[in-house]
């Protein structure tokens, strides 16, 4: 492991913190243990750096999981994508694994920030962050992804419908981190789509949509429509997704009526800094038509 003092002087913005390089997860429990106050893990810096800067975190130590193998690589079983927490957004972006069993991650990558931000964070990162207006945690909400944490105690596993509990605020424990994610398979029947509306190119969205359909011939087995940037966390809209079921895609203007009538009891966006919460709920409708139209038109164009 690799120890050393960052200092405070007149031209860091950053407060002081000590920052150690974990090489293996023993390291890790071993400097997680030795902390006597606030560590915090940091893995791409993305967001971190920046909360630091704002001094909106003020940990003692940073502890760079950076080098960890074991938190690395993007595999496939017959179920199932793993993802390592390290995996990179401009990793999703061009994997052939994730394009082929993930691609709504492969779909959502582009629209994080800009390409210096996507070559450093990562999905743990972005994950463990909990921003609610970020494009990951709705994709795995979507994806009916589970969330490997490590411990020293060992794994567990976390469905990410448990795992969002708030603002920032996740179901990891004090000692534990993101080690990988694994996300189901793409099926047949499975449609994907991540749609938003930012103020520029690369900025949070105001709104923004993750869903899945599937498809029994024609006809919406299951619907998860995820909305994120409109509340404290991404929100499955399940009174919506609801309506969507039974509904063919070639007919869907009356399932898309009743889908936003329900969207009403589903959000309930709070006003922030973008504008009004009715603003939000207003977008979110909106992409909800978005959504099922462009599905609709790639189906005709399959046929
Ligand atoms: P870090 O900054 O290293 O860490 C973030 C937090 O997660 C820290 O609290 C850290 O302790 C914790 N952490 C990191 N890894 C783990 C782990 N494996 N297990 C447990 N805890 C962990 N994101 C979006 O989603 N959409 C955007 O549009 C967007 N725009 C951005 C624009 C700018 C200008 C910037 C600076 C960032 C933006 N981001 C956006 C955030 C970016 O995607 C970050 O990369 C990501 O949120 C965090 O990943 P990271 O690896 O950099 O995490």
């Amino acid at each position: 492991m690799v120890l050393r003092n960052i200092r405070e002087n007149a031209d860091m913005k950053w407060p002081e913190f000590g920052y150690a390089r974990a090489q293996t997860l023993d390291d890790l429990w071993a400097l997680r243990g030795a902390s006597s106050g606030e560590a915090r893990l940091i893995a791409g810096g993305q967001s971190l750096l920046a909360a630091l800067a704002f001094r909106l975190s003020q940990p003692d130590q940073l502890i760079d999981i950076s080098g960890l193998e074991a938190l690395r690589g993007i595999s496939e079983t017959a179920t199932h994508l793993r993802l390592g927490a390290l995996t990179r957004h401009v990793d999703l972006q061009r994997d052939p694994l994730v394009a082929r069993h993930a691609p709504l991650l492969a779909e959502a990558a582009p629209l994080i920030a800009h390409p210096a931000i996507r070559n450093r964070g990562t999905l743990g990162g972005s994950l463990a962050y909990a921003d609610p207006a970020a494009e990951l945690p709705a994709c795995m909400l979507a994806l009916e992804a589970t969330i490997v944490a490590l411990s020293p105690r060992g794994e567990r596993r976390i469905a990410a419908q448990d795992f969002f509990l708030g603002l920032f605020e996740t179901a990891l424990a004090e000692d534990e981190l993101i080690s990988a994610v694994e996300v189901p398979r793409q099926q047949a029947g499975h449609r994907v789509a991540i749609l938003e509306v930012a103020r520029r190119s690369g900025d949070y969205a105001m709104a923004g949509l993750a869903c899945r359909i599937t498809l029994d011939g024609a006809q919406i087995s299951q619907a998860r429509l995820v909305y994120f940037g409109v509340d404290s966390r991404a929100v499955l809209a399940e009174r919506a997704s609801a309506a969507l079921v039974g509904a063919r895609l070639g007919e869907s203007d009356a399932a898309l009526a009743s889908a936003l009538a329900a969207l009403t009891h589903d959000l309930d966006p709070p006003d922030d800094l973008h504008g009004p919460g009715a603003m939000k709920r207003h977008l979110a409708g909106v992409l909800t038509g978005r959504a099922l139209r462009r599905f609709r038109d790639n189906e005709k164009g399959a046929a």
